[in-house]
């Protein structure tokens, strides 16, 4: 048995780096401090065999499918890579070289999730800080259209509700946490697996947080609001809410899927608007910092989403959706979002680098993705609802393979590797496509 202590854990967004793994040759026995979330999945990763490559379902050499990828890429005219959330910066580095070597639309799995934030941020900027600074300094944490208890269970113990220190000596006792969100569910919400319940708690009726937070922001200038765009129920928390908001000493909003109308639980919102209310919270949150420090920070879902979106900046110059069929890049969300070119049965073939996000996908483009060549790299736990042409299975990273990824607050975490692995890293199974191409 072997004990490994400080493993970064790549489930969510939190990318907690405190956890302590027992492995017992190539499986991991025990996973300390690992949450509800991390606990099944770290001992589920290491039970799995399964080849490194296989062809249209049936196991393959690696070699041979090296080749068989490569002829299906040569091939095409309109290819697609998506994903790269559970990849690591060099495999995201190595899918953008892929992706302009073969004039692809190359997009994340941010454009099903916090795609419209980031237009928003792009709009109007946004104002940063560390998820340490949080910690340490927040005594106003409000959460907007997120349920941390389900999504990041730990966020609460680690970062916004339970720490100590010298400016929070008492820890949950000297913060005051608000839930703010959609009625149907918000009651239900809570801080994390110990049925920690947040202080206040403010139910919106669906599809009015911009205005909700329209009408924070008249209050937070000082303008009585006697408008009847939202119930009186409503207006009394919120102007209380906006009395707080300018009288604490360091306020943050965390913001989830709720608000940016890709709930991944639930149709698209009817408006789609999503952007505006982020746009929207952003301003609020610059105009409070007349009063107060205060920020607004994203609930990111998956492991290194927050680094795909960095990787694809840094070489491209844009966070996702990006096309570069005409030699430079082009960014358009909707124009060249996964879920968008393959619904209108654009792309001739994909390159899916993880498939944890196809079920949010609508049934057109999961018909597409039915009909063209996919090549698959993905976990070797993993079984996706298509079935590719070529796949490879990768190491996980954060367990079979050393890697970075960036921490929802865009903080870069070293991985380490715990286990043994037989398969290649995405990042070498791409290097090596790339070769193959590159040789005729
Ligand atoms: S909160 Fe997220 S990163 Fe932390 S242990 Fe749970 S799943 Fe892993």
């Amino acid at each position: 048995m072997l004990t490994i202590s400080d493993v970064a854990c790549p489930v969510c967004g939190c990318v907690c780096d405190d956890l302590q793994l027992t492995v017992d040759g190539s499986r991991v026995v025990r996973a300390e401090r690992a949450c509800a979330l991390a606990e099944p999945w770290f001992l589920a990763q290491s039970s799995v065999t399964r080849p490194a490559a296989e062809i249209d379902g049936e196991p393959a050499d690696i070699d041979r499918a090296i080749v068989i990828a490569a002829d299906l890429l040569r091939s095409t005219r309109a290819p697609l890579i998506y994903g790269l959330s559970r990849s690591s910066t060099g495999g995201q580095q190595a899918a953008v070289k892929l992706a302009d070597h073969l004039g692809a639309t190359i997009d994340t799995t941010a454009s099903l999730c916090h795609g419209p934030s980031i237009m928003a941020m792009q709009a109007v900027g946004e104002s940063t800080c560390t998820l340490g600074e949080i910690s340490t300094r927040a005594d106003l944490v409000i959460f907007w259209g997120c349920n941390p208890a389900a999504s990041h269970p730990r966020h609460a113990e680690r970062y916004s509700a339970f720490p100590r220190c010298d400016f929070l000596p008492n820890g949950r006792a000297d913060r005051t946490i608000v839930m703010i969100g959609d009625e149907r569910d918000v009651h239900a919400w809570r801080l994390d697996r110990d049925d920690a319940r947040p202080d206040w708690v403010i139910p919106i009726e669906p599809d009015r947080d911009f205005e909700a937070i329209s009408v924070l922001r008249a209050l937070v200038r000082g303008v009585s609001f006697r408008d009847q765009c939202l119930p009186e129920s409503t207006l009394y928390s919120l102007t209380e809410l906006a009395r707080r908001m300018k009288s604490c000493r360091y306020g943050v909003v965390f913001f989830g899927l709720g608000l940016t109308a890709t709930d991944f639980h639930r149709p698209p919102r009817a408006s789609g608007l999503g952007h505006l209310n982020v746009e929207n919270l952003l301003r609020l949150v610059t105009e409070l910092n007349d009063f107060a420090r205060f920020h607004a920070r994203r609930m990111r879902l998956y492991g290194d989403v927050s680094g795909a979106d960095s990787v694809l900046c840094w070489q491209t110059g844009y966070p996702f959706a990006v096309n570069l069929s005409r030699g430079y890049p082009r960014y358009n969300p909707g124009e060249f979002s996964a879920n968008d070119l393959l619904t209108r049965g654009e792309p001739d073939a994909c390159v899916l680098i993880g498939s944890e996000t196809l079920g949010q996908f609508s049934s057109q483009a999961l018909d597409h993705l039915r009909r063209i060549p996919v090549i698959l790299l993905d976990y070797p736990a993993t079984t996706p609802i298509i079935e590719p042409t070529v796949r490879f299975t990768t190491a996980v990273y954060g367990l079979h393979a050393p890697g970075t990824a960036y921490r929802m607050d865009e903080i870069p975490i070293a991985y380490r590797a715990s286990l043994p692995a037989p398969w290649p890293t995405d990042e070498a199974v791409l290097k090596q496509l790339m070769e193959r191409l590159a040789q005729n």
